[in-house]
């Protein structure tokens, strides 16, 4: 092993931590070391995603043995190899890995079923913007919805990190994706990426469109991070026999009603989930199964998948990063440059 082949040795590390009253810091703490099975990586870049914003104001715990410190996602280099790791790993290789916290800080260390190699074409700014959206949007269209050529798609905040990933996968397996937005830019946006139709939402009743579009069909899958607000037009825009996956609550965690009389009149399937709180084993099937079917098509050219990117912040404004997004200001991933 060469000297720059060394596996690096300090012991503290800056990482952004919240204060008691949810403040976002930059701090010196102490750097993790690699466990039996994981890797180290040296961060140069991680992504916000909503469960950040509810974590620091102590609405999302992390899972159990998680790292405290937010952030679900980073990009980087590999800086040391734990015991016990079975892959043909390389110190210095570029990789980009889902994580159940501790993205925000200049190293983290990750099982090495959660790490995955970074496409050739893209940098390591682009691949930040990769794991936590992508793996959800291909988790809820390919294991949990099962989707199949031909069928349509309704994807809710079509605009989001998750929702572009999503446009972009269904195109992929031939289905047809539909989505609602909140503005002009937005739905623009999700048309050039592959949308058939954008309905702005705060404009017109999302459920007529789609029925019309379906011609009284409706949506055979709805993916659905809204929840409570959207549920009567959601129930409305579903097919007979229709799969609705819930897996966000930004519309509201109630639902006043006849929800169950309604779901039943459709024989709709409600399906719920969340990736953070998965196994490690179901994560590593994930990662694994994304890294063979979907990675090499962010390499071809007919037409290649593309992380789509709103803005990148330097470390020390991430407070300014979280606002953006409160603020339903993004289109795309909003990055986070953590190192070199
Ligand atoms: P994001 O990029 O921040 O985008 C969220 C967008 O949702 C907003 O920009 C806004 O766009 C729209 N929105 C916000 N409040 C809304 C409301 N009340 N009604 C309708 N639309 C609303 O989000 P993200 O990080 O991709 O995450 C998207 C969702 O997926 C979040 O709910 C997140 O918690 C969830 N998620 C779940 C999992 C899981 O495993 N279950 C994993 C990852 C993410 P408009 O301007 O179009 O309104």
């Amino acid at each position: 092993m060469s000297m720059q082949q060394m596996p690096e040795e300090k012991t503290s590390m800056q990482a952004v931590c919240v204060d008691e009253a949810g403040r976002l810091d930059v701090k010196h703490v102490p750097r993790p070391e690699p466990k039996n099975g994981q890797l180290l990586i040296r961060v140069t870049a991680t992504a916000l995603n909503r469960a950040d914003l509810l974590q620091k104001r102590g609405l999302y715990a992390p899972p159990p043995g998680e790292s405290e410190i937010l952030g679900l996602e980073v990009s980087g280099v590999i800086a040391n190899i734990g015991p016990e790791v079975k892959g043909n790993w390389m110190l210095g290789s570029k990789v980009m890995a889902l994580l159940g916290g501790g993205g925000y800080a200049e190293y983290v260390a990750v099982p090495e079923e959660l790490i995955m190699p970074v496409p050739s074409h893209l940098d390591l700014h682009q691949a930040a913007a990769l794991p936590e959206a992508w793996l959800t949007a291909y988790q809820l269209l390919h294991f949990i919805a099962k989707v199949k050529p031909n069928e349509t798609v309704l994807i809710h905040a079509g605009a989001s990190g998750v929702g572009t990933a999503a446009i972009q996968l269904v195109r992929l397996c031939r289905a047809i994706p539909v989505v609602t937005t909140g503005s002009p830019e937005k739905l623009k946006f999700a048309e050039q990426i592959g949308a058939a139709v954008g309905i702005n939402y705060k404009e017109e009743d999302f459920s007529e469109k789609v029925l019309q579009f379906t011609e009284g069909k409706g949506a055979d899958v709805i993916l659905d991070c809204i929840g409570g607000s959207f549920w009567e037009k959601n129930i409305r825009s579903l097919a007979m026999d229709g799969r609705w996956v819930l897996y966000g609550t930004l519309g509201g965690k109630t639902a006043d009603g006849d929800l169950f009389g309604k779901l039943l009149g459709k024989r709709g399937h409600l399906l719920c989930s969340l990736l953070r709180n998965r196994s490690l084993q179901y994560k590593a099937e994930l990662v694994r199964s994304f890294t063979e079917q979907i990675l090499p098509h962010f390499q071809s050219t007919d037409p290649p998948l593309r992380p789509v990117i709103d803005s990148m912040f330097n470390m020390e404004d991430v407070e300014m990063a979280h606002q953006h997004m409160e603020a339903n200001k993004n289109i795309g991933k909003i990055i986070i440059k953590i190192g070199t």
